[in-house]
């Protein structure tokens, strides 16, 4: 973890959040590569459980809701983490991740378990009084259940259907930490999948083995190497949400051991049932014989940071060269970081170099060759110094290629793309470049 927390620091992917205060404990700023790659997370899972789908809608609700929502849905009761202090040095835990009686730290008494609402309060307008009390919502799956009438309404969607969202959640976590694992704020991509309420177990046991397996595909398209590392747990029936059904973690090896990645969850018709009581509103569902139906739901539940950790610590690598460089000095061996994050993930696509900066007539082929490239990948263009330093910069970025424009390229028109993986180079012409890196990308 050290050294994955270290290259993000240093190559711009996640920086401490308002650093130069003295940062704030367990929040976390995204720079230029860690924005591009959450960014080609969001944009591929809307694409594939959203675009893609013809039983998909998507929605963007706000994170500020009407208080109502969270009594409906139970969070005001029961949302909510066993909280201990030690009585000696004041520490705090959560009495379900405790194994000991006495604190961890200094061996202090510990008090009796009292229940801590994990839900940020906040105030809306300038009075700060119990009736202008509101929530940041802990889970966007709610904003999609209070929309269940508009997206009825203006869409139509015949049953089985859903209703994607990406967005921010937050919660007052009393142990966050490792990193980005576990903050106070994260975002989430979540479904809400309705269906017809089932005749038999086996109905919705279908239609949740469907998004099992599409999420376990969705895994694999992340590079994640799903039969080692990733390990399906079914929640049992003292621990998962009283209407659940059924529900199962995606645990993922991590460095700190294995923790919950994904969720997906059974939730019957629990939400749409309890937002109609509270709020009045006929939430139902016309069937095809005119009888008026409650949908039940299947709910996959994503967060983005946890993919972006688990992202990267599968692409992490070091390689010992066998082939000292030049630079090292004979003998030595060097060893190279590289993030093999598979390519449509990568925040830089290809890298473009003069191969010396102070050649004008390199620079500008380069730059040529650059402004061709960016129409169609996110490209960088980098002249700062030697090109073994360049060539490490972009393994530790994980950028798939680099293309390097030196003196013979100005006679052949022709240039040196060298593969992330392989290291091999081959000389390709300008003008085939482009059909080059399409056949790559593919
Ligand atoms: P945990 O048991 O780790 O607290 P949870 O079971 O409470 O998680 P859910 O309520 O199922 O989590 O949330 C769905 C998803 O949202 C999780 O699988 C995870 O990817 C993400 N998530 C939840 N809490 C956090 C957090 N504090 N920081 C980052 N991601 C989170």
């Amino acid at each position: 973890m050290e050294k994955i927390v270290s290259l993000c620091k240093r190559r711009g992917f996640i920086f401490p959040d308002s650093e130069i205060y003295g940062g704030l404990a367990n929040a976390w700023d995204y720079g230029p590569y860690g924005a591009e790659l959450k960014n080609n997370i969001k944009r591929r899972w809307w694409k594939k459980f959203v675009q893609d789908r013809e039983d998909m809608v998507g929605l963007d609700a706000a994170i500020i809701m009407n208080p109502e929502t969270w009594k409906a849905s139970g969070h005001l009761s029961e949302f909510s983490d066993p909280l201990v202090e030690c009585l000696k040095c004041k520490k705090r835990y959560r009495a379900d991740e405790l194994e000991a009686e006495t604190c961890p730290a200094c061996g202090g008494k510990l008090t009796n378990p009292k229940k801590f609402n994990l839900m940020f309060k906040t105030f809306i307008g300038p009075a700060e009084d119990s009736a202008n009390v509101a929530y940041l919502r802990p889970e966007t799956a709610q904003g999609i259940f209070v929309n269940f009438k508009n997206i009825m309404d203006t869409m139509r969607p015949k049953l089985p259907f859903g209703i994607g969202q990406i967005g921010k959640a937050f919660r007052n976590e009393i142990t966050p930490g490792n990193f980005i694992f576990r903050t106070r704020e994260f975002e989430q991509m979540e479904i809400e999948y309705f269906m017809a309420p089932p005749e038999k177990d086996k109905d919705w046991q279908a239609v949740f083995e469907d998004w099992r397996e599409q999420m376990l595909d969705w895994m694999k398209k992340l590079g994640l190497d799903v039969k080692r590392n990733i390990h399906e747990l079914e929640v049992s029936e003292k621990e998962r949400a009283h209407y659940s059904k059924k529900t199962i973690d995606f645990e993922y090896e991590f460095p700190f051991g294995k923790e919950e990645l994904y969720g997906l969850a059974y939730r019957t018709d629990y939400d749409l049932s309890q937002h109609a009581k509270f709020s009045g509103a006929d939430l139902s569902y016309t069937a095809e014989d005119g009888k008026k139906i409650i949908p039940h739901v299947i709910e996959p539940s994503l967060g983005v940071e946890r993919t972006v950790l688990a992202v990267l610590c599968e692409s992490y690598g070091e390689e010992n060269l066998t082939q000292p460089s030049p630079s090292q000095g004979e003998g030595k061996i060097e060893t190279r970081v590289v993030m093999k994050f598979p390519f449509w993930l990568a925040p830089v696509k290809i890298a473009v170099f003069p191969l010396l900066k102070n050649k004008p007539a390199l620079v500008k082929k380069a730059k040529a060759v650059f402004a061709k490239l960016k129409v169609d990948y996110a490209c960088e263009f980098d002249d700062n110094g030697n090109i073994g330093k360049r060539y490490r910069r972009q393994d530790e970025i994980g950028t798939p290629f680099c293309v390097t424009i030196d003196f013979d390229s100005q006679e052949l028109d022709d240039v040196t793309v060298r593969d992330r993986d392989s290291m091999k180079q081959v000389r390709v012409k300008i003008g085939e470049l482009k059909e080059y890196f399409e056949k790559k990308f593919k």
